[in-house]
């Protein structure tokens, strides 16, 4: 790997990530991932690279109140990691590499990056992350940092760099604390969770995009006790 590409995760940091993984894209390829692959417009992409930023507590804590707030914070986290995600993507080209930006979201000021029917996205980042090691997942189908649990903002870099790659935590893949918890399950104000582990997002998109006029719910995320 060239020195610039090595010294690439601190680059990031020094942006302004909280953490960094890089996924090694091959992973999508396996049995358990029924979603959409990279691959499919990217046939050259050899690594993905994860960027995430921690969200305020302070949107958080309010919730159900304080919602203009929450969604706003999202928000410019969404824009804090679409800045430092742009600026390694030039970087990287600049090394003679392919790099194009995953969205944070499914949808973001009235543009849906995501099908608007099945909300499946071109790839799935939280399956990125898991690949990646950054955490695993939840009930509320959200991805479980170890160290902020749900409370984080991510976007991917897909490239051609050659980057070195981590591996999945080992943990089981949805935590093992869910089982005795379901919280969120019982939040939910449209009852979109359900304990066996699925989710009918459209529920979930429905409610946030119907009846609070696009503003986010957060719900699932904040009675999260990981
Ligand atoms: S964001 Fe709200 S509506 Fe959507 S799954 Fe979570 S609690 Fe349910
Ligand atoms: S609220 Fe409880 S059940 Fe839901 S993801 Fe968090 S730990 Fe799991």
């Amino acid at each position: 790997m060239s020195q610039e590409l090595s010294g690439f995760r601190e680059r990031a940091r020094g942006l302004g990530a909280d953490f960094v993984g890089i996924a090694d894209p091959e992973g999508f390829n396996n049995p358990d991932y029924t979603g959409n692959r990279p691959q499919a417009f990217a046939p050259w992409i050899r690594s993905i690279v994860v960027l995430g930023v921690i969200i305020p507590k302070g949107c958080v804590e309010p919730l159900p109140k304080g919602r203009a707030e929450y969604t706003n914070t999202l928000m410019a986290g969404t824009v804090s990691l679409r800045t430092m995600g742009f600026t390694l993507a030039r970087d990287l080209e600049r090394q003679g590499y392919r790099a194009a930006l995953v969205p944070s979201e499914g949808s973001e000021f009235g543009t849906w990056y995501a099908d608007r029917e099945t909300l499946k996205a071109d790839l799935s980042l939280k399956y990125a992350a898991w690949l990646a090691g950054l955490g695993e997942y939840g009930l509320n189908q959200l991805l479980i940092t170890h160290e902020n649990g749900p409370r984080i903002r991510m976007t991917g870099i897909l490239t051609d760099a050659p980057l070195e790659p981590d591996r999945p935590s080992g943990q089981s893949f949805v935590r093992s604390e869910c089982a005795s918890c379901q919280k969120c399950v019982k939040i939910c104000p449209v009852k979109a969770i359900s304990a066996d582990g699925t989710i009918d997002p459209t529920l979930c998109r429905d409610y946030m995009f119907s009846t609070l006029g696009g503003l986010r719910c957060g719900m699932c995320l904040k009675v999260c006790p990981l």
